[in-house]
């Protein structure tokens, strides 16, 4: 089996001056490359602080975690943040766009900080990477002038951009309406049937029911790992998504054409 990620026994405890918080106490799994999985669980449970350690943003206190075989407890600093610029993008419930760049910008960022990309081949990219998400019409856009769901499709954009392996979602949908949350799943389904591995947080049933396998973590655990179902279709009367606004995810369900840009397609190969 081709494995993505690698758990075991991961603890995280903070330690806040006298106090130790203990955050994850031991916790063990596996996602295979392609899955689509679900994080659930209250408030303060510990999502978080597992997406922070699988997101190699933080490094656990105890315990094994291999990314795509690569033994991320054992690396250091820099290797760490090649490892999180090469394989990983992260999504946040708060976009974390930055107000005064517009969209292409926002979108081009990482490809500054991977570096060795020209400004031309940046700018083509995230225009690639913004038709994309459906927002080939916005590139010009700030923040403010997009709606909370196209914002947050310019932040899987910019996730996107320098060709993840695996896709990490922190309540993606937390900011949303309902119809935008809707269009962002929708997103991340294409982008995982093109062989991105999609690992998202939610706490809403709802969200968590596009996912083929839910791992429920109460106070620290792993409280159950089910895979209910294959994963189910979500349905959107017909003319209920803009033009311009989700156009690009609608027409997907006909006419494949993310499958036809090469940077996506090429995510899997390249890593
Ligand atoms: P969730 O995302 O499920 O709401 P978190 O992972 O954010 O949960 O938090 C788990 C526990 O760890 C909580 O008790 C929280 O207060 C604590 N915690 C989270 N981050 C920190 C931190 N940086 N310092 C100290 N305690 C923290
Ligand atoms: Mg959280």
């Amino acid at each position: 089996m081709d494995t993505m990620i690698h758990v075991r026994e991961l603890r995280k405890t903070y330690q806040m001056g006298e106090i130790e918080v203990p955050a994850l106490r031991g916790i063990s799994f596996d996602i295979q490359r392609g899955a689509f999985v679900a994080i659930m669980g209250p408030s303060g449970s510990g999502k978080s602080t597992l997406m922070n350690l699988l997101g190699c943003l933080d490094t656990p206190t105890n315990g094994q975690y291999r990314l795509d075989g690569l033994p991320v407890e054992q690396l250091d600093r820099n290797l760490l943040a090649a490892v999180r610029n090469r394989k990983i993008g992260f999504v946040f419930q708060q976009f974390n766009l930055l107000p005064r760049q517009t969209a292409l910008e926002n979108v081009a960022l990482p490809l500054i900080y991977l570096g060795g990309v020209s400004a031309e081949e940046r700018h083509a990219r995230a225009q690639q990477m913004l038709e994309l998400v459906g927002l080939g019409d916005r590139l010009g856009h700030r923040p403010k002038e997009l709606s909370g769901g196209q914002q947050q499709r310019v932040a899987i954009a910019r996730a996107l951009i320098t060709q993840p392996a695996l896709l990490l979602a922190d309540e993606p949908t937390g900011n949303l309406d309902s119809r935008s949350s809707v269009e962002i799943m929708r997103l991340f389904e294409e982008l995982n049937s093109q062989g991105i591995t999609v690992v998202l947080v939610t706490h809403e049933p709802d969200i968590a029911a596009h996912a083929q396998r839910v791992l429920s973590v109460y106070d620290g655990l792993l409280a159950s790992d089910t895979t209910p179902h294959a994963r189910r279709d979500v349905h959107v009367p017909a003319g209920s998504i803009r033009n311009g606004d989700a156009g690009a995810i609608g027409q997907n369900k006909r006419r494949p054409s993310i499958v036809r840009r090469p940077p996506v397609m090429s995510m899997r190969r390249a890593l």
